[in-house]
């Protein structure tokens, strides 16, 4: 099998082609096809596996793909945005960001590893920005990245949540969540932060969840994040 019999577009494939893989990984085999076409997913699949370009390829693709349908419409009408940046200027806080993307992962490393992949996979997508949220980073050295306005946040998620009730971030534009290694965010105690973010996220979404082990607690979390997901175990 090729990267181009998965439905990826020639602009991902040419950054594909930079990595030097040669051909997709089970995991990816799979979960790529399944994301592009909408599906929500539950991926058992262990470090190492491919797991994060199975996530990121097919989520940078549906990212440029809503863009180029939205793009007359926004020309169209004064965003959201606009409105709530005059909104905003007499207490002096700088206007939400507004990401399409969220990828909660447990770890600084991974987070580093994904928004990495995020940047080279989306090199030959215009207007693509990824950041990364973490805890441990300066408040005003991350206002500075959110002020960017970036589609793409890779976050662990005590310190996402914290600017969201701050009102730094706002995920009701958000159209795609992909948990990175749910199983070690549960283990550290990451469960009502992961559903006070999911709360605060559109129904509609797409979501992708990725855990080594399919246990009682990913069962239990899964019941209301995911929508008849398509499950693939490797
Ligand atoms: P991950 O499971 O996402 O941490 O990926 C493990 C490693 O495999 C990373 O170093 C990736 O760069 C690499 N990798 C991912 N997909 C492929 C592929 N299709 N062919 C070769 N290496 C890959």
């Amino acid at each position: 099998a090729a990267f181009a019999a998965l439905g990826l577009c020639p602009a991902i494939l040419s950054a594909l082609e930079a990595t030097g893989y040669t051909e997709p990984t089970p995991v990816q085999q799979k979960a790529i096809p399944a994301a592009l076409a909408g599906r929500d997913l539950l991926v058992s699949s262990p470090t190492g596996s491919g797991k994060t370009a199975a996530f990121m390829l097919p989520a940078i693709q549906r990212f440029a793909q809503m863009q180029k349908e939205e793009a007359p419409a926004a020309a169209a009408a004064p965003t959201e945005r606009s409105r709530e940046r005059r909104g905003n200027s007499r207490n002096q806080q700088q206007p939400a960001a507004y990401p399409a993307l969220l990828v909660l992962t447990p770890t600084r490393e991974l987070a580093a590893q994904v928004t990495a992949a995020a940047t080279t996979y989306g090199k030959h997508l215009k207007s693509l920005r990824t950041v990364s949220i973490l805890g441990g980073v300066p408040y005003p050295q991350q206002l500075a990245l959110l002020a960017k306005q970036p589609e793409i946040v890779v976050a662990t998620p005590g310190r996402l949540l914290d600017h969201l009730k701050r009102g730094r971030i706002n995920l009701s534009k958000l159209t795609m969540l992909v948990l990175d290694e749910a199983d070690r965010m549960l283990d550290m105690g990451f469960i009502d932060d992961i559903e006070t973010i999911v709360a605060a996220t559109p129904e509609n979404r797409q979501t992708l969840l990725f855990s080594a082990t399919i246990d009682s607690r990913i069962s239990h979390l899964t019941k209301n994040l995911l929508k008849t997901p398509e499950c693939i175990e490797i």
